[in-house]
């Protein structure tokens, strides 16, 4: 049960047990703290008519896995536990909808860099989140900027794993463009070419073509960016990821981001410049529709990309 007023959630699952919010500590001199050495992911159950549903659990769980690979993290779950982890702690929780929060962090008490040797903890978190970037942006369209900030380069900083420390990056963009008074930053890669927002995908409309970065531009591959890839080739559009050039921005009919916190949330303005007439794009609407549609249990689950939370998961 969540304590809405505290935004905390009753249990939090550590290593195998649920454990009361506040024992879900760790030590200040752990690796993480001082050197970013966590990896996450983000994943959305929604309130769907059957009860609460997990979208895309085991692809996001499958990225967790390939984020620990990358940086050579041991780890002892694997990604059904981890599923099947998560479906209980929601039951747990009693909760319809929630953001999860699964987090694999080494910690220990060794206090130089290196991470060999130092243990490795699982922790799977939930909270409620509201639109991401506000209803408003939601709605109507987000004001975005490009940031003076870049993503890595490629043989910096692996962009492909959810790793903590890429965060500080998107901090920094995202700090500017909210000091400037923008709702999202849109981040080029190493090259000059568009990359994706702080913390979302991005997608632009020109002609009926839908375009989005390729992997190669410093990105998260994000599954809300594979989710859309696939539905709007469904609905009949073609679907390029390839490199844009920063003025494609300024040229487009529709530009959106799209993430599991920010789900598809229109973009109206780039560097001032009105998205098309300002509003969102008949595009961009229809995929939103499609996309929670499906995830809200609306539209048929064709993909089998929900995972019910049944009641009786609930270990108490
Ligand atoms: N890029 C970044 C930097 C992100 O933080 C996110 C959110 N996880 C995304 C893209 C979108 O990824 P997904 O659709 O898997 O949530």
């Amino acid at each position: 049960m969540q304590d809405r007023a505290a935004g905390r959630t009753a249990k939090i699952w550590r290593d195998g047990n649920l454990v009361n919010w506040e024992d879900a500590n760790i030590h200040v001199i752990s690796h993480v703290a001082h050197y970013g050495s966590g990896v996450f992911e983000g994943i959305r159950a929604y309130e769907t008519p059957a009860g609460a549903a997990v979208f895309r659990l085991q692809d996001h769980m499958r990225r967790l896995m390939d984020s620990c690979r990358i940086y050579r993290m041991p780890m002892k779950w694997t990604a059904e536990d981890l599923a099947q982890a998560t479906v209980e702690t929601i039951a747990a929780n009693d909760m319809t909808a929630a953001y999860i929060r699964p987090l694999v962090m080494r910690t220990g008490e060794q206090m130089g860099f290196s991470p060999i040797g130092v243990p490795v903890e699982t922790f799977i978190i939930l909270w409620n989140w509201d639109t991401y970037l506000g209803h408003e942006a939601f709605e109507n369209g987000a004001d975005a900027c490009v940031s003076s900030w870049r993503r890595p380069a490629p043989d910096t900083f692996p962009t492909m794993a959810k790793a903590s420390g890429n965060y500080l990056n998107s901090q920094l963009s995202k700090i500017e463009a909210r000091q400037d008074g923008y709702h999202e930053a849109i981040t080029l890669d190493s090259f000059g070419y568009v990359s994706e927002g702080s913390g979302e995908n991005l997608f632009v409309v020109r002609d009926r073509v839908v375009y989005t970065s390729p992997i190669s531009a410093g990105i998260l591959h994000g599954i809300t960016r594979d989710t859309i890839i696939r539905l709007a080739r469904e609905m009949g559009h073609e679907v390029r990821e390839q490199n844009m050039p920063r003025e494609m921005l300024y040229i487009a009919d529709e530009v959106f981001f799209s993430g599991t916190a920010a789900e598809i949330t229109p973009v109206r303005s780039v560097d001032k410049v009105p998205v098309g007439n300002g509003k969102p794009g008949p595009i961009t609407q229809a995929l939103q529709a499609e996309y929670l549609g499906i995830a809200k249990g609306q539209v048929p689950d064709r993909h089998g990309w929900l995972t019910p939370v049944p009641v009786a998961a609930a270990v108490r």
